[in-house]
């Protein structure tokens, strides 16, 4: 862990809401993303959360006199996307955090005058619209969960449900980046080609088995060149952050498309991520030991494997998915919670799946996306998809109200959720990632 003075949970705010108990954006957090205020025609600009409101960064950062890196950082966060600032790394991500959380703490010396002179850099939060943070040129999709691709490989091969190769290579994908939609945005139901086991031919029409896929979605900050690769121990300083990432999955479309090349239609009809970036910086106290391979299992090839990245190379992240039904709204009841589970559960560390995207030459650029894949534990309740819950639509899942869902349907609104929690340390949270499913066009 590398810690510093932004990471002491004895730190508070000036931002009275920061430090409320249950408070997602504690100044311990301060993730970045892009808003403007709502209703009004605003440049959308870069923006930090701290408790219910939004920093505006530029402008705070001019008026707190930033100076050095921290100001060329807070400047590179006037436009309206993230790329600018991710693309200066991370040396000057770290020197304005440490600026931003000098300047809104609470008992360092001239405090009191620091808040009377840039309260009004403040934007509540419930006044803003929040954007997609960064322009993506990417998407990746990888598959980390070991428990997660066990699961779906026993559904489609009982006898042999982990592929030879899962242990060996971080296995992805390469998705699409032009779907990747804010939290909030509503999702159409994806239509597509399916063929039923006993029909004779496919047939055209709306998806019938939609599914969501709960992962996170790791921004990358600066790149490498076309050519060169990026060694494992240095691979987090090219990451940027994390936010929630849904894999909205077509299962019908998916099962009748996928061979021989893989996903297509059945996921790139939208993917659904949280508007704040949690930067790797705050995600430092939450770090913990890469997952622990089974006996017999093969050590990772030379190129995957890193001392440091073994010995705390995860991060504890706990993501949760939520569902409220059409008629769960109308009864005024509140969502139900569907899974709970944790990143450090994943075979395959954010490092490996950096270093081995670029071990062929392949160029990351700032504003990629690699999404985790979904994330599922081994115990009950943790798995991050439909499917598995209802084991490939067989046991439907209860409501409260009396409906069950194997799959999702019309009207229901999924919502994921995150925090990393630690003792002695403050908890944070992603906030969310939602979508309400709207009918076929
Ligand atoms: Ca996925």
């Amino acid at each position: 862990m590398r810690l510093n003075p932004t990471h002491s949970p004895k730190r508070k705010s000036w931002v009275e809401s920061a430090n409320v108990e249950g408070c997602e954006f504690p100044i311990q957090n301060l993730p970045f993303g892009v808003f403007r205020r709502k209703g009004t025609d605003e440049a959308p600009r870069g923006g930090v959360a701290i408790g219910d409101v939004i920093v505006d960064v530029a402008a705070f950062a001019r008026a707190a006199r930033l100076r050095g890196a921290a100001r060329v950082a807070a400047q590179a966060c006037a436009g309206p996307t993230l790329n600018p600032l991710l693309e200066l790394g991370s040396a000057h991500w770290s020197a304005l955090r440490q600026a931003l959380s000098r300047a809104l703490a609470m008992g360092e010396t001239g405090w009191e005058q620091r808040k009377a002179k840039l309260a009004e850099f403040l934007v509540p939060m419930n006044e803003a619209e929040l954007r997609l943070p960064v322009a993506i040129g990417d998407y990746t999709d990888f598959y980390t969960s070991v428990f997660h691709a066990t699961n779906i490989g026993r559904m489609f091969r009982p006898d042999n449900p982990l592929m030879p190769n899962y242990k060996w290579v971080p296995i992805g994908y390469h998705g699409r980046a032009s779907s990747v939609v804010v939290s909030g945005t509503p999702v159409a139901r994806p239509r597509g080609q399916t063929k039923a086991p006993d029909a004779v031919a496919p047939s055209f029409g709306p998806c019938r088995r939609l599914d969501y896929e709960v992962e996170l979605g790791f921004v990358v900050g600066s790149g490498n060149r076309l050519g060169d690769s990026i060694p494992i121990a240095s691979a987090l300083d090219h990451v940027f952050g994390v936010v929630l990432l849904n894999d909205w999955s077509a299962r019908d479309i998916q099962a009748w498309e996928y061979q021989p090349l893989g996903p297509f239609l059945a996921k790139s009809f939208a993917t659904t991520i949280s508007p704040w970036i949690v930067t790797m910086e705050a995600l430092e106290p939450y770090r913990v030991p890469a997952f622990k391979r089974a006996e017999g299992d093969p050590a990772p090839l030379p190129h995957l494997l890193d001392a440091s990245d073994q010995a705390e190379g995860g991060f504890s992240i706990e993501v949760e998915m939520w569902l409220r039904s059409a008629r769960m709204r109308e009864a005024g009841q509140p969502a139900h919670r569907l899974s709970l589970g944790n990143y450090a559960s994943c075979y395959w560390t954010l490092a490996q799946t950096v270093a081995h995207h670029a071990s062929n030459g392949c160029n990351l650029r700032p504003g990629d996306l690699l999404g985790s894949g979904t994330i599922s534990g081994p115990e009950p309740g943790s798995q991050g998809a439909l499917i598995e819950i209802t084991e490939g639509g067989r046991k439907p899942v209860d409501l409260p109200g009396g409906e069950a869902r194997t799959f999702i349907e019309d009207g229901d609104e999924i919502v994921q959720r995150g925090r990393c929690a630690r003792d002695g340390y403050a908890t944070i949270g992603f906030g969310e990632a939602a979508g309400l499913v709207l009918p076929a066009k």
